[in-house]
């Protein structure tokens, strides 16, 4: 027998939370965000539950050649867009649209040999400071690409700093709509955080800008809160589409003053039992969750006790007097008894978010896709 750790996609939860997506803009086009290998759960694999978004946006050029490959003629869009000028032969091949933040993307485009031009995203930096051209800078750049005849239609984009903060997005919003009033093109604004919280149901101007022409759906898709802890999974009405889930591979009846582990960072201070899951960091599982990380076994919640160590985790039995070797534990998503633990709350007991959990499942843990 395998070695009992598997993950589950889960196809009908991506396609509820996709519709969730439209709910939150329902006069947009909705990009389903599949970069990091669609954050960790498989282009290919979280494809069928996704084949329902208007288009595709990664960054990395071997992921669009696989969405291509999956047979999906729609929209393409390269977050980053190109890294060096041969990568628009790519564009022009596979018709990807592609984001240009920088003077150099746009001395490649007017350098290149193409017969169709080609749909760009004209990015602005407003405030982030990671990726685009400053407002005062961004009409310039406009201008520049509306003259070249590689360029076909030109769409404005901008990336929200703190969607899911408390300074929210009205004032990068402002200053976006001044620089970009009179420029004709679509919009791409809105990031998860932004379409749950300054979407539809927020209404007023904030509402206005996230019901632009594209939204770009990430982690909403992936049945994680972009908010957590101000607002859960369940508040948003969202579904988990990745399981982790193993079994208990052995128990042990701990006195007090037996401690558990590497370092012995758990020790017990009356008689309980606890049971080791075959489950560890090198599965993806975070090392630095602490005690009493929440855990489901047999769909009952406890927690994890000890350090977690490469290969094994150690979790309390208190609360299940009948389990034992061969259990179910569920580290994240849903238990077979239907219960959910939502990988947020194993992200915030590990002092880190949703998103790094996800796309962090190794590679030896086999996946399946379910329904
Ligand atoms: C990753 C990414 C998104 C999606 O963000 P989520 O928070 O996962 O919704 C949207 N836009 C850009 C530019 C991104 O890089």
């Amino acid at each position: 027998m395998p070695r009992p750790i598997e993950a589950l996609v889960h196809t009908a939860a991506l396609a509820h939370n996709l519709a969730r997506a439209r709910a939150a803009a329902p006069e947009a086009r909705v990009w389903a965000v599949v970069k990091a290998n669609a954050y960790g759960h498989g282009i290919e694999r979280a494809f069928e539950g996704l084949r329902g978004a208007d288009g595709f946006a990664l960054l990395d050029l071997a992921e669009a050649e696989r969405v291509r490959a999956l047979g999906w003629r729609g929209p393409v869009l390269l977050l980053e867009g190109c890294f060096e000028p041969r990568d628009l032969e790519l564009c022009s091949r596979l018709n990807l649209w592609h984001v240009v933040h920088h003077a150099a993307q746009i001395d490649w485009l007017a350098a290149h040999k193409t017969k169709a031009p080609q749909r760009v995203f004209l990015k602005m930096n407003s405030g982030m400071n990671r990726l685009g051209f400053r407002p005062e800078a961004f009409r310039a750049a406009y201008a520049r690409l509306q003259a070249l005849p590689q360029v076909d239609e030109i769409s404005l984009m901008t990336h929200f700093a703190d969607a899911d903060g408390p300074r929210g997005i009205a004032q990068p919003l402002a200053v976006f709509e001044a620089a970009t009033q009179d420029l004709p093109g679509e919009r791409s604004l809105a990031n998860s955080a932004a379409m749950l919280r300054h979407g539809a149901a927020a209404g007023g101007p904030t509402g206005a800008a996230v019901r632009s022409d594209w939204v770009r759906a990430g982690i909403l898709v992936y049945g994680s809160a972009p908010d957590f802890p101000a607002h859960d999974i369940a508040h948003w009405d969202l579904r988990p589409t990745m399981t982790l889930r193993s079994r208990l591979i052995a128990t042990q009846a701990l006195q007090p003053g037996d401690s558990v582990g590497y370092g012995g960072r758990f020790t017990a201070e009356v008689p309980m039992r606890i049971g080791i899951v075959a489950c560890g960091y090198a599965d993806g599982y975070p090392r630095h969750a602490g005690n009493g990380t929440p855990v489901l076994v047999d769909g009952v919640r406890t927690g994890i006790v000890g350090r977690v160590s490469m290969d094994m985790l150690a979790v309390d039995l208190e609360p299940l007097p009948q389990a034992g070797v061969g259990s179910e534990v569920t580290l994240w998503g849903r238990s077979s008894t239907g219960a959910v633990l939502p990988i947020d709350e194993v992200a915030h007991a590990a002092a880190t978010i949703g998103y790094e959990l996800m796309c962090a499942l190794a590679q030896r843990v086999p996946v399946r896709v379910v329904d």
